[in-house]
Order: structure tokens, then C-alpha cells, then sequence
């Protein structure tokens, strides 16, 4: 039990949307987490209350300065009734990196893991049960003293919201068309690309629109010097696999450290796959996939788990992998990850975290 928590319950409770029409981000739980930091006080007030707006002086830093960051992990409801989190923790020890590169002050990440099994437990009732549907949970830190010179808040908010996602493949995994960016830049070594927070997303918008336009559904990131090393793909972590060979981009300080990159590349090695990290030029797949050695290709996310890519354009270049068609590799680790993550395959690196078991299984 967190210290302290207050937990007000929401007297009215919303009406559930129907499971199949819930898609991604519509709908947010009754509850959300909130807690305060001042300044010299620390962090304080960790209460559990009914969803609701937050108030907000005008010239609150956030607003100005982007002083923010944000996390993205799920709840799974299992067949036997427990709610299962895949290694929560990972992503509050991630929070304070983000925390730490943006001046915010840390927070304690078993605490917060504590917040989030709370608020989970009193909106139980808001994790889907049909197949792939879960419940997506973003924790958030704003900025929110109301000053307008430049430097770090000396007050902020911690908040957590939760909403109920369908799956992210209703029809089962399908491949991607990407767009290889040579203009834009999501970020480049030195700046906020490690850090979860806001900037990174406001900036690659424009990026993602032309390329909609052009009829891809993402764009493929180049390194924000050479404008020719491979970084990430959308919001997602990429991987190629090259004449059996498994290859990601390097964290090499404008890419983000992804929860299910770091787990793919252990399941990759557990399998007995070897897996290079490295810088790995745009340039190197058109010549792997002359010679016939550019197998698959893939990008991974906490939204997707797994993105397979089935054509990329690069300067009006097209290559088209396995034929556009999800990789069998590709189809193994979305069928391992997910069958970890909703309980129904032995989790054999302890990933999963039970958050609650249900009041209707308790009274058994
Ligand atoms: C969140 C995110 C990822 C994926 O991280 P996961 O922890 O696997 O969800 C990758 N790249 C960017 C830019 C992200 O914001």
C-alpha cells in the first residue's frame, strides 16, 4: 500500500463503450492517479480520484516550455482472472531518465508501480476481455508552476490515466508500407531523442503527415547528421534480419531505449539468434536485398509489439520485403510476446507483474 493514498471513488460511473468499437485512446476509466511535487517538499497528496479535468494557471511552464514526459505500458486481463503488467517497472525506471534529461525531479518507480496497481484495482472492471483488447495506462509529468522565465518548474504533477484499447491488429498482423524521412529529423545525439517526452512527438507530425499523404503509414527515421543511419520507425524501435542475422540500431543517445526492443533482443538471444546492435546505414538494405539476404523487417512498441514492414521508399526507391508479406520470425515473437503478456505462455524471465485479481475470482 502506498503511503498515504487517498482514494475518493467516483459516485457515477461511465457507460462502457462496446469492446469491439473501443480502438486506440478513445475512452479513459472512472479513476486516474494524481500526485504533487513543490519544491524543497518533495513529492506529496498521492490520491486515487474519479476522472475528471485538471485546473491549470495559464502560464503554467508545461504549456510553454514543454517541460514534460510521458510512459506507455498495459494491463492484460488473463483467462483466469488476474491482471497482468509486462515489467512496469522498466518503464518508471525509464520515466527518470526522461525525468532526469528534462531537469523534472524523480520519482520513486516502486511507489508509482504501487499508484498504478491501485488505480487498476478499483477500475478492474475497465480491462477488455476479448481477445487483444487491453487496458493501455499513461503516466504523465507536467510542469505546472505558473512562471514564465526559463528554467526547470519548481512544481509539477505525476498523473496516471488509463483507457480500455481494442487490438492493434483486428484482422491479425498485417505488414506496414514506410516512408524513409530525408528532410525531417525526429532528433539527433545531444538532444531529448532518449527522453519520452512531448517535443519528439510534436516534431515528427509534419513527417508523418506528408508521408500518410504518399500513402505509407509511417515514416523510417535517419540519424539528424549523416541524414543515412537507420534510427526508428514512427515511434517504434526497428529490427532487420539480414542472411539470419538479427540487426537493430545501436542506442546510440537520439533513440529511444523501447521496453519491447530490450525484450526482443533477449528473446532473440534466448532462441539462440545473434543479435548485433549497431549503427546500420539505409543504404545496406538495398544491397542485403539485391543479394537476396534482406529477410524481414519489423519495428516494436508497447501499441504494436510487433510492426512487421513490407516495403520502404526511399528517395522513390522501393524495396519490398518477403514479398510484403509478415516474416515468420516476425509472426514468432508477436505470438511469444503477446502470449507472455496476456499469461497463456510460461513467462520464463519473470516479466509479468500481477496488479490484481479480480473481486469475482477472490470470491471463489
Ligand atoms: C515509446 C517509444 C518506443 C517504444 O518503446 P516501448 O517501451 O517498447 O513501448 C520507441 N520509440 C519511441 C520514439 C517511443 O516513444
Amino acid at each position: 500500500m502506498l503511503e498515504g493514498l487517498q482514494i475518493e471513488r467516483a459516485t457515477t460511473k461511465k457507460v462502457k463503450p462496446e469492446e469491439s468499437k473501443l480502438g486506440f485512446g478513445n475512452y479513459y476509466t472512472d479513476h486516474m492517479f494524481i500526485m504533487n511535487y513543490e519544491e524543497g517538499k518533495g513529492w506529496f497528496n498521492p490520491r486515487v480520484i474519479p476522472y475528471q479535468p485538471i485546473v491549470l494557471d495559464p502560464a503554467a511552464k508545461v504549456f510553454h516550455y514543454g517541460q514534460t514526459i510521458f510512459e506507455g505500458l498495459k494491463a492484460y486481463r488473463t483467462k483466469d482472472g488476474r491482471v497482468l503488467l509486462f515489467r512496469p517497472e522498466k518503464n518508471f525506471l525509464r520515466m527518470n531518465r526522461s525525468n532526469e534529461r528534462l531537469s523534472v525531479p524523480e520519482l520513486d518507480p516502486n511507489k508509482a508501480v504501487e499508484a498504478l496497481k491501485q488505480l487498476i484495482q478499483v477500475d478492474q472492471d475497465w480491462i477488455p476481455s476479448e481477445e487483444g483488447n487491453s487496458l493501455y495506462i499513461r503516466p504523465y509529468v507536467i510542469a505546472t508552476q505558473a512562471q514564465l522565465g526559463v528554467a526547470p518548474s519548481t512544481e509539477y504533477m505525476f498523473i496516471i490515466i488509463m483507457s480500455p484499447v481494442g487490438a492493434y491488429y483486428p484482422e491479425g498482423v498485417n505488414p506496414v508500407k514506410i516512408y524513409v524521412e530525408s528532410d525531417y529529423v525526429r532528433s539527433v545525439k545531444g538532444g531529448v531523442g532518449e527522453a519520452k517526452t512531448a517535443g519528439n512527438y510534436a516534431a515528427g507530425l509534419k513527417a508523418q503527415e506528408l508521408a500518410k499523404d504518399k500513402g505509407y503509414t509511417q515514416v523510417l527515421w535517419l540519424d539528424g547528421v549523416h541524414r543515412k543511419y537507420i534510427e526508428e520507425v514512427g515511434s517504434m524501435n526497428v529490427f532487420f534480419k539480414i542472411g539470419g542475422v538479427i540487426h537493430t540500431p545501436a542506442l546510440s543517445g537520439s533513440i529511444l531505449d523501447g521496453i519491447t526492443r530490450n525484450s526482443i533482443i533477449h528473446l532473440l538471444r534466448h532462441w539462440g539468434y545473434e543479435v548485433e546492435e549497431r549503427a546500420i546505414e539505409i543504404g545496406e538494405l538495398y544491397e542485403a536485398s539485391k543479394q537476396g539476404k534482406l529477410e524481414e523487417a519489423f519495428g516494436t512498441g508497447t501499441a504494436a509489439v510487433i510492426s512487421p514492414i513490407g516495403e520502404l521508399n526511399w528517395q522513390d526507391e522501393v524495396l519490398v520485403i518477403n514479398n510484403g508479406k509478415t516474416g515468420e520470425l516476425s509472426q514468432k515473437l508477436y505470438d511469444t510476446l503477446t502470449g507472455i503478456q496476456k499469461g497463456e505462455l510460461e513467462d520464463p524471465f519473470g516479466w509479468m507483474v500481477q496488479a490484481a485479481v479480480f473481486d469475482s475470482q477472490l470470491a471463489k
